[in-house]
């Protein structure tokens, strides 16, 4: 990928990033290393290119198939609640990511944890996120076509799952896949009264703890080509 696609011109500029940057640090991300991934990450790249002159503004935006890439204060919260106060002081190990999508959340997080195995129910957008983060050489990545309320159960147990849809109640096979120490990120709720959850595994305990409220699509059953 050239150099000038991946810094990205007017709207989609150093100067640009920078303001998104400061936006989020106002609303509470702390994290200088998630800081620096929302910076240096093109999301530009991973819209259309109608919609690339918005790319940098706080907002969820179409990303087709009725989806949506989601807002980049939400993937900063998501991915600084999954890598934080890690157990033992290191960064997390295997992580497993519900919904693809586009790919975004994935690229954030893929450089601060050892590998990321991560699931799409709709083909057409894992293909596409194949592609994309082939493109910016983020190669610890596994992707799968598959219904994500199942996990990815011969790679289990995970020290992180983060989920970017929203089921009403959390599925009992992402607890189950869950490492000790672990910690699952993930809105759970009715549509309208959907809470940012994390949830840590210490033995057979889980603590719960409410970090936001949130609007996110829901996580449906099954698979689509
Ligand atoms: N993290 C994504 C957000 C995508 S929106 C990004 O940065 O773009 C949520 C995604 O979850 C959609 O792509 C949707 O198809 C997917 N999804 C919904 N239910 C799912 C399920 N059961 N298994 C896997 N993916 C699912």
């Amino acid at each position: 990928m050239k150099e000038r696609q991946l810094s990205g011109i007017g709207m989609t500029s150093a100067r640009t990033r920078e303001r998104l940057i400061a936006r989020l640090r106002e609303a509470g991300v702390m994290n200088e290393a998630v800081l620096e991934r929302i910076r240096s990450v093109p999301r530009h790249l991973f819209v259309d290119e109608a919609l690339a002159s918005r790319a940098y503004e706080d907002t969820a935006l179409p990303i087709g198939f009725g989806q949506t890439i989601s807002q980049p204060y939400i993937v900063a919260l998501m991915t600084q609640a999954l890598i934080e106060h890690v157990p033992g002081g290191g960064q997390p190990g295997k992580v497993l990511e519900i919904g693809t999508g586009c790919g975004y959340q994935t690229a954030v997080l893929a450089p601060l944890v050892r590998h990321v195995f991560s699931v799409e129910r709709i083909q057409a957008l894992r293909e596409r996120a194949g592609k994309r983060l082939r493109a910016l050489r983020i190669n610890n990545v596994s992707l799968r076509h598959a219904d994500g309320w199942h996990g990815w159960q011969s790679q289990a147990p995970f020290d992180g799952i983060i989920v970017t849809a929203a089921p009403t109640d959390i599925p009992a096979e992402l607890l189950d896949q869950l490492a000790d120490g672990g910690r699952l990120v993930i809105p759970a709720g009715r549509r309208g009264a959907q809470a940012l959850l994390r949830v840590t595994r210490e033995g057979n305990r889980m603590q719960r703890e409410e970090l936001a409220l949130v609007s996110f699509v829901p996580l449906l059953e099954g698979t689509e080509r």
